[in-house]
């Protein structure tokens, strides 16, 4: 990849790239109650981005509300791909879903992450909301767990949402739990664009 042309404050600062000598495929884990997990994660596909990497990132229960993330990456033309592929939050008010509905939506979902991840066309998945969706019971434990272990061992692999299971916690390498210290919403702040969505 050629030199960087991202404007530098001190461009007299040579720009050290680090190379691991090990390359690694880590499994990480977002959750916790906090504001900051799908962020974190789609931080880190820009990142990928900028390191001309591979990226899918699909999208459990969200579907049906617009956030900044879908056009975002598009905008910054990438090699990401990014699949909104739920009927938006199981359970929540104002949702038209039945249970059925939901979980046929998410077994398609990880259905097509298993396809799409054994291509071995990727250099990060990142499965956004699939702990919800199995705290919800619209996918199996199981198949989730059988994916972390059956992974390709370079790929890296990101999961998020709320309470993810001890099982999938004890498979990963890096679990950071996002604490509410506070949250606007409390003081009923609606969600605000390019925050929260
Ligand atoms: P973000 O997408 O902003 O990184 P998140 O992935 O950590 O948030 P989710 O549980 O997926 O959080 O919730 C998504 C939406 O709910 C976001 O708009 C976020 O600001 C909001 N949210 C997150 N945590 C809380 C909270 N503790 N109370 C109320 N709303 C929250
Ligand atoms: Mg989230």
């Amino acid at each position: 990849m050629g030199e960087s042309k991202f404007l530098r404050m001190h461009p007299e600062l040579e720009v050290t790239r680090l190379r691991p000598e090990r390359r690694v495929g880590l499994v990480v884990v977002l959750t916790g109650y906090g504001k900051g997990k799908t962020s974190s994660a789609v931080g880190m596909v820009v990142r990928a981005c900028g390191h001309g990497m591979r990226v899918l990132m699909i999208q459990f229960m969200k579907g049906d509300i617009f956030s900044g993330e879908w056009d975002g990456i598009g905008k910054m033309r990438c090699d990401v791909e990014l699949i909104p592929a739920g009927m938006g939050f199981c359970g929540i008010q104002g949702n038209p879903f039945t249970h059925a509905v939901h979980r046929q939506a998410a077994r398609d979902a990880l259905r097509m992450a298993r396809e799409k991840i054994s291509t071995g066309a990727y250099d990060m998945v990142v499965l956004d909301e699939v702990n919800n969706a199995i705290n919800l019971k619209l996918l199996d434990l199981d198949g989730v767990l059988e994916l972390l272990r059956s992974k390709p061992p370079l790929m890296h692999l990101v999961l998020t949402g709320r309470d993810a299971e001890q099982s999938i916690i004890d498979l990963a390498d890096t679990v950071s739990e996002v604490r509410e210290v506070k949250h606007a919403f409390r003081k009923d702040i609606e969600p605000q664009p390019g925050i929260d969505y």
